[in-house]
């Protein structure tokens, strides 16, 4: 009886030591998913600043466009003026100069707005691109400090994972049964120390005669509250 709840005990250490690596491991993963989250949104920002400058630059290009035609209009105007004989023909050149060379004006304004956009865009895209580098260098560590632990975890979890089925399979049937329900239901804590006259899994009062019987060590006894087992630590 001794040897058999002294394999529960060891089963239970085991247990503990591989439920705290998941729960580190949980969070360790949800730190790397986190930043993976803040990447994909700043990348977001970058590809939509990025869009914005596209299509203001192909606006661009359809203002220059205009204006070398309508620098083109002015030279052609130009050239025909010695040729003109009558005073209205040449008003009517002379205004389809004017005209030309305001609309040029009007086009150079507003490829100066959109230079300035441009301009604008282009510092918020270069701080936003900054700021997904650093994300980028984070999520590398952190995916870096998932895999080391992973990696120095791989070799203990294969030897708990070894002994534990050595040490099931030194439990009775009906044991193995019980340890492993309570494990599941009890919050990954099957077998625990009675101290002080109390579980220390519930931390309720034991019955003083179950107490005393926990010394003898010729069963399994388990907590009337919670069922986990028990096993007491003699002193000296
Ligand atoms: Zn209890």
């Amino acid at each position: 009886m001794r040897e058999q709840l002294g394999v529960l005990r060891e089963l239970q250490v085991l247990d503990e030591e591989m439920s705290q690596f998941e729960g580190k491991k949980r969070t360790l993963e949800t730190r790397v998913q986190e930043k993976r989250q803040e990447l994909a949104r700043v990348q977001e920002m970058v590809d939509g600043l990025a869009d914005q400058m596209e299509s203001l630059k192909a606006r661009r290009r359809e203002l220059t466009a205009a204006m070398e035609q309508e620098q083109a209009n002015v030279t052609r105007s130009d050239a025909r003026l010695p040729e003109i004989k009558t005073q209205k023909e040449y008003v009517a050149v002379l205004k389809e100069i004017d005209t030309a060379k305001a609309r040029i004006r009007e086009l150079q304004t507003q490829m100066g707005e959109i230079d300035a956009q441009l301009e604008a865009l282009a510092g918020d895209r270069g701080e936003k691109e900054s700021e997904l580098a650093v994300i980028r260098e984070q999520v590398d560590a952190s995916q870096a400090e998932v895999d080391a632990e992973l990696a120095t975890f791989a070799q203990r979890l294969e030897e708990i994972a070894g002994r534990r089925e050595d040490l099931l399979e030194k439990l009775p049937a009906g044991v193995r049964k019980r340890y492993q329900t309570l494990l599941a239901r009890r919050g990954g804590q099957a077998v625990v120390e009675a101290k002080n006259g109390a579980c220390t899994g519930c931390n309720m009062h034991l019955p003083p005669q179950l107490y005393n019987d926990l010394f003898r060590v010729d069963r399994i006894l388990d907590c009337p509250h919670c069922n986990r087992l028990l096993y007491i630590v003699e002193q000296g």
